[in-house]
């Protein structure tokens, strides 16, 4: 081994921080613990069935040039089926707006890389999703962040923040918003609040990343319309994904932003990775255009409306009142809140002692905030594992109130 290894890694790498989740991950395998720490959609949802058919139809069909290298910007017929599934929406938005990127964690690093210098400050919401805040710290990032209520990002906070930052002679790279059933709280933010936080954005004259993995994911509600659609005006990066209402083992997410951001953005894919698997985005196109897409999507979001009500219920039965917890409307996670002087980590210990697990919240605050926070994920576990999961929680949180 050479003498100072340390000291050849590169700043980015030492940047790089191991996730604080993988971490609380680990301490989760233990199949008798019940877990909502995971992230996971439910494996009952991936299309198994019909992919089968359209992979072997595929591969007769087109043979090897399903295997072959294509565009980094993505394969094109894919990249016409997103930008016309936006359309029907209502999004103005063409070809030379849409990236097909390698999940939309590859789209937050590419944010990263294309905007972020060592030092630069990135607002994002406390709390706000780890992978994000880890994906620009890479770069140098200092983020900054803004508390929520709950509408999402507070507009009035984030005008402070703006202010604060430009008494002090600094300009933030951009604001990052996962406007639709935020991970991790499942908020979802109102037209009336995107609105003020894009005409924020245009006052202070910064950039929005808007980062949609939960979007079509909608059991409850009015869909809110896309902060890129009601900006028009090119502030707006949007990031979107198939991980939570396809396959995430694809690694499919696409980019859609304005031309000239995308043009850096291309070119900063290029030495990542050339482009996103071609068999996969040949798969997907198949797979959108066959029917199954809408269908399998509706079965997803059935699944998951029945599982968040059953937690939402098991929860309002047995928690006690001190504890409040979010009401998501869609997505696959909710937010809990304890008592101030209730330490969510010391839970957690308790907690794996009776194998059940969940995920602290500080773990989403870049301040070092939301020591007395949770994150559950309702999408994973089946009911009578949650039914017994959130007993068991209550049970330990009740105890912890007691003392
Ligand atoms: N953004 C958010 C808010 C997420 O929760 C996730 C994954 N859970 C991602 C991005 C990354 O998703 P993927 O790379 O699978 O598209």
């Amino acid at each position: 081994m050479i003498s100072d290894l340390k000291g050849t890694f590169s700043q980015i790498s030492n940047n790089n921080k191991r996730s604080a989740i993988r971490e609380i991950l680990k301490l989760t395998q233990n199949p008798e613990i019940i877990s909502f720490a995971g992230g996971l959609p439910a494996p009952e949802s991936f299309p198994v069935d019909a992919l089968d058919s359209i992979v072997s139809d595929m591969l007769r069909e087109e043979g090897a040039a399903v295997l072959q290298y294509d565009a980094t910007e993505g394969v094109t017929e894919l990249r016409e089926l997103l930008v016309q599934k936006y359309q029907n929406e209502g999004v103005q938005c063409s070809l030379e707006n849409m990236i097909v990127t390698t999940g939309s964690q590859q789209g937050l690093d590419l944010v990263g890389k294309v905007f972020v210098n060592q030092g630069d400050v990135v607002i994002c919401g406390l709390p706000s999703y780890l992978g994000g805040i880890s994906a620009f710290q890479a770069y140098g990032a200092k983020m900054e962040g803004v508390p929520m209520d709950e509408y999402g990002m507070s507009a009035e906070l984030l005008e402070a923040k703006l202010v604060e930052l430009r008494d002090q002679g600094i300009k933030p790279k951009f604001i990052y918003i996962i406007p639709d059933f935020q991970n991790p709280t499942g908020i979802t933010m109102p037209e009336s609040r995107r609105l003020e936080i894009i005409a924020l954005a245009h006052k202070y004259d910064v950039l929005i990343v808007e980062d949609c993995p939960y979007r079509e994911v909608r059991f409850d509600g009015e869909p809110q319309r896309l902060m890129y659609d009601l900006d028009q005006d090119d502030h707006v990066i949007t990031l979107g994904t198939f991980s939570k209402i396809f396959a995430p083992g694809f690694r499919i997410g696409w980019i859609l932003g304005p031309k000239d951001v995308n043009d850096k953005i291309v070119v900063a894919k290029q030495s990542s990775d050339l482009c996103t698997p071609t068999f996969v985005q040949k798969i997907a196109i198949r797979y959108m255009q066959s029917g199954v897409f809408e269908e399998n999507l509706q079965k997803t979001i059935d699944l998951y409306h029945q599982r968040r009500d059953v937690m939402l219920a098991e929860m309002e039965k047995h928690m006690p009142d001190c504890v409040k917890w979010t009401h998501p409307e869609g997505g696959m996670f909710l937010f809990i809140t304890l008592p101030e002087d209730m330490d969510a980590m010391e839970l957690f210990h308790k907690a794996i002692e009776k194998k059940v697990a969940f995920v602290t919240g500080n773990v989403f605050y870049c301040d070092g905030g939301g020591s007395n926070t949770m994150r559950l994920n309702f999408s994973y576990v089946n009911n009578e594992k949650a039914i017994a999961g959130i007993q068991r929680l209550a049970e330990i949180i009740e105890a912890e109130v007691a003392v």
